[in-house]
């Protein structure tokens, strides 16, 4: 099943792919933070479209700085990753996706706090 998704103010949008959507939250020091309800899969470039924003999207990276965390410099909003070992592949930020409850989704908790 095709999703779209975008930020607050709507300058990112995306689309991607899946066939069996579930959920992951994870309680690390950024995570925790945004304590947004991520998607459990990851999207190849296959799977993921960034429809438009590229240029409004900046990028936050800390410790080892594995991951690209992406915001809209105009809103703030957080609406993917992906990580500089896997570039393109992207995990979702499930609250920025249309016409699901990101809440009631399975979601996976994943202890990422004591998995480094
Ligand atoms: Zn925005």
């Amino acid at each position: 099943m095709k999703y779209k998704g975008q930020c607050h103010c709507g300058d990112i949008q995306f689309e991607f792919e899946d066939s069996n959507l579930e959920a992951l939250q994870c309680n690390c020091s950024i995570c925790i933070r945004k304590n947004a309800i991520m998607s459990k899969s990851t999207y190849s470039p296959e799977q993921f479209s960034l429809l438009s924003g590229k240029q409004n999207l900046s990028t936050y990276r800390w410790g080892d700085k594995d991951v690209n965390h992406y915001f809209c410099r105009s809103c703030g909003i957080y609406p993917f990753h992906d990580t500089t070992y896997e570039p393109g592949t992207f995990r979702v930020n499930l609250g920025c996706v249309e016409n699901i409850d990101s809440r009631s989704l399975t979601t996976l908790q994943f202890d990422g706090k004591n998995a480094l």
